[in-house]
């Protein structure tokens, strides 16, 4: 029986094998779930994974795309909103 801390569903199991032949647990804290766009819910490309201890220290251009509403809106929906003008107040 794991620790109390262990007993969770949020920690990944990982078996790992051991020489003589058995195998014995690691737990790791899974990886969050990809962004996604604001407007139409499509997960993002060109957007970093992982958890953020793991990316922040990656460049800027890594971790998201450069044009306007990067990491926010795909592609798509960024096209459409400014060829009609959504944006403007
Ligand atoms: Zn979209």
């Amino acid at each position: 029986m794991p620790r109390p801390r262990l007993r969770t569903n949020f920690l990944k199991k990982i078996r790992k094998k051991l020489p003589g032949g058995g195998y014995v647990i690691h737990y790791k804290k899974r990886n969050p779930s990809l962004p996604s766009c604001a407007e139409c819910g499509k997960s993002l490309q060109g957007v970093a994974k992982g958890r953020f201890n793991k990316i922040k220290n990656a460049a800027k251009s890594i971790k998201k795309p450069t044009r306007k509403y990067g990491g926010n809106l795909c592609a798509n929906c960024t096209k459409k909103n400014i060829s009609q003008n959504v944006f403007k107040s």
